[in-house]
């Protein structure tokens, strides 16, 4: 592999620099988990959108740059690396657009992408169920067929940022007397704000309240906002967990820039004498470049028209315990005290405590792991 970028790169890198530079906001603002951080951070996706940066990645006609995955790895290592915010859209831009861009139909594209790249509909997953996150075969909610669509019922559960966002994508039973648990299911995006939906705030650790369940009762959905054939809900659902194990929910970016600002830390606050903790500190610099060379091995191999498959589950359980060892490391550091602070450590240490749980649990990643990537046999359910 060779890691010397292209002079496309380079310069891409520069340009993205420089408008970073003049407009990522000075101070931070609020968390996306709240009403007010929530339509802050919508304010800064339409900043992005409106100089074709929000989604450098698609193609020109949806609002993006179309650029390859260099050039969008490189746009995300300077994203970060200038402290810019969080992505309140990136339900939408990371899951369920590349969905769309695998199974949609050319209208879907058309009608749903240039929306959510401006930051104008913002989206929310709605998968997991109360009695089905782990085990999703088992989802029992339904779609019911009726005149020129579909008719929702049931419970979602665990859906980050839906008190606050316009629209979800979910799958749902449509065929009950269907074999097998993972047949029978059906992809489809539906209207948060639709008559039949009742939002019910989840209050999270950290008591920001943008968590939610949602309770439907008879939601219409028309025809045009299934995504892919009826029935066909799992095999289109596979493609979208791929992306939020792999790559694009976790950029190397956000843990170059994060292990950069704890080394800076260190350097001001640090002991070297305490060689147990700066010994954690430099495992956490390790651990950055370590999954910035497998990204970049992945990305090689993407280049080369091969998919990522299971190995997207090595990537969840890296980047999900290392997220939770930086963390705690800087809290380390500064002292007992950072715990209680709504700080720049202590919000994101509590989020990083349930990376071992969505986007898929580890136990289940390690269960993958075992049985795809190494052959070993099933374990016992
Ligand atoms: C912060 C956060 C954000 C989330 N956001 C969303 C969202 O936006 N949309 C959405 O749909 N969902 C979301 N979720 C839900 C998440 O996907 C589920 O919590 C997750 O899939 C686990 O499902 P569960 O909670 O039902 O736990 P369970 O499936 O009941 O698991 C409980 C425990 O048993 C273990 N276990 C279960 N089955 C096995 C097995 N076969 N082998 C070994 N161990 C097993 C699990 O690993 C886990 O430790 C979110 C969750 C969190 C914490």
């Amino acid at each position: 592999m060779d890691l010397t970028h292209t002079p496309q790169a380079q310069a891409f890198r520069a340009e993205a620099r420089a408008w970073l530079a003049g407009h990522v906001p000075t101070a931070p603002l609020p968390s996306l988990e709240t009403a007010e951080g929530f339509a802050a951070h919508r304010e800064w996706e339409a900043r992005l959108h409106a100089d074709r940066w929000a989604v450098v990645s698609w193609p020109e006609e949806y609002g993006g740059r179309g650029v390859d995955i260099e050039r969008w790895l490189v746009f995300e290592e300077e994203y970060w690396a200038a402290g810019a915010p969080g992505r309140v859209s990136q339900n939408g831009i990371n899951l369920l657009a590349p969905t769309l861009f695998d199974h949609a139909t050319a209208e879907q594209r058309a009608r749903v992408l240039p929306s959510m790249a401006s930051g104008e509909v913002i989206w929310a997953q709605a998968w997991s169920e109360p009695e089905s996150g782990s085990d999703l075969a088992s989802l029992t909610s339904r779609a019911v067929r009726t005149e020129g669509g579909w008719l929702l019922s049931g419970q979602k559960t665990w859906s980050s940022r839906a008190a606050f966002a316009d629209r979800a994508f979910g799958i749902f039973r449509t065929d009950p007397q269907a074999p097998k648990p993972h047949q029978g299911l059906t992809y489809l995006m539906f209207d948060l704000r639709a008559p039949g939906v009742t939002v019910r705030p989840i209050g999270r650790l950290d008591g920001k309240p943008a968590f939610a369940e949602l309770f439907l009762d008879g939601v219409f959905v028309p025809d045009e906002d299934v995504i892919g054939e009826p029935g066909q809900g799992w095999r289109i659902a596979m493609s979208t967990t791929g992306n939020e194990r792999g790559l694009t929910l976790r950029s190397p970016g956000r843990f170059l820039a994060a292990a950069d600002r704890l080394l800076g830390m260190w350097r001001e606050v640090g002991d070297p004498a305490d060689t147990a903790l700066s010994d954690r500190v430099a495992d956490a610099l390790v651990g950055a470049r370590a999954y910035e060379l497998f990204t970049w091995g992945n990305a090689s191999r993407f280049a080369a028209g091969e998919t990522i498959g299971a190995e997207s589950s090595l990537n969840k359980v890296f980047w999900s315990r290392y997220d939770i060892a930086l963390h705690e490391t800087a809290l380390d550091l500064l002292g007992a005290d950072a715990e209680l602070a709504d700080g720049a450590w202590a919000e994101p240490w509590l989020f990083s405590l349930a990376g071992p749980i969505y986007a898929g649990t580890n136990e289940i990643q390690r269960d993958i792991i075992a049985e795809r990537l190494l052959g070993l046999p099933k374990g016992r359910r």
